[in-house]
């Protein structure tokens, strides 16, 4: 199927978006010339009102969002613009970065709840890479008689997550199993959060990039979105539809090399969601002008999955 709309797309307003070209203007004339009938822009924001943002975070504020997008949405025929958000949600903590009432200023939502790449925030670091922090912290206090425990402690916390994992000489963690565990219960704990309850009802919500987890290479994220049972799978899409939550299939969670999608392990998965009775939403998370081609990809992977008009949300619909 054709797919002729893209909610997910992060314009110069998010602080990761680094092509000049991706103003609201160049993205709405491509949009059209795409041949889309509903565009979607889509910001990373988290919600002032909500205590705990982390320091990204706290510069992807509401109004500055939300205020730069309706000054410039322009009235072309035959192409419904909306302005969105992709917010955030910590599993770790149970935390919904917006407030339904202020979700309820803006045309839909996008929620993920597989930001892995945000240790400590999204996800806490696993056991064995919290050892090895502990390990250099108390050696470097013991070669620097001169530096506090404190100071120790700090240097050893500011090496990234992917440096300190590298310094494991053998894991004592299933580090498979670990994320996608994580996966299923972020999501089942997003369903079950209330304020997220009160969200949905307020305006359409999508879960962006479910079971995508972010920040593996290919191989572990094939091996984590694996090994996330069908039982499970079902449980989760059956609640999401049950509250009337949309899935995201986002073209940017797949191969971009691969002609084909067929082996994709995100292929099984929407595949559950659609027995399930789920509706889907397409976005390219494109962080660029030329990104917004991307979701061409979507025609192929809609057909392999079996989507078909009446599977998507309404609010999608041409
Ligand atoms: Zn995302
Ligand atoms: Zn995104």
């Amino acid at each position: 199927m054709k797919i002729r709309h893209d909610i997910h797309t992060h314009s110069l307003l998010s602080s990761c978006c680094y092509d000049p070209e991706a103003t609201f203007e160049n993205y709405f004339r491509r949009a059209k010339e795409l041949g889309h009938t509903v565009f979607g822009i889509s910001n990373h924001l988290w919600d002032e009102k909500v205590p705990g943002a982390s320091h990204w975070y706290q510069l992807q504020m509401i109004n500055y969002g939300l205020e730069g997008a309706r000054n410039s949405t322009p009235d072309i025929p035959g192409i419904k613009f909306m302005i969105g958000s992709e917010s955030e949600y910590c599993g770790m903590t149970d935390t919904l970065g917006m407030l339904a009432e202020t979700a309820a200023r803006f045309d839909y939502m996008l929620i993920p709840h597989t930001h892995m790449h945000m240790k400590n925030f999204v996800i806490a670091e696993d056991p064995d890479v919290k050892a090895k922090r502990a390990e250099l912290a108390a050696s470097l206090a013991k070669n620097n008689p001169d530096l506090s425990p404190d100071i120790c402690r700090r240097m050893a916390n500011s090496i990234s997550f992917g440096d300190i994992e590298a310094m494991i000489k053998e894991r004592t963690v299933d580090v498979v199993k670990c994320n996608s565990d994580f996966m299923y219960e972020s999501f089942m704990k997003l369903m079950n959060n209330t304020e997220f309850k009160k969200l949905v009802k307020t305006v359409p919500t999508s879960v962006a990039h479910s079971f995508h987890p972010c920040g593996f290479n290919r191989e572990m994220t094939a091996k984590i979105i694996r090994a996330v049972s069908e039982e499970r799978l079902v449980e989760c899409f059956e609640l999401a539809r049950d509250m009337g939550v949309f899935i995201e299939i986002n073209t940017g969670a797949f191969t971009h090399a691969a002609t084909d999608y067929e082996g994709e392990e995100l292929i099984r998965v929407f595949r559950i969601a659609l027995g399930c009775g789920c509706k889907f939403t397409f976005g390219t998370d494109t962080h660029s002008l030329k990104g917004l081609d991307d979701i061409r990809r979507a025609d192929r992977i809609s057909e392999l999955i079996g989507i078909e008009e009446d599977d998507l949300a309404p609010h999608v619909r041409g």
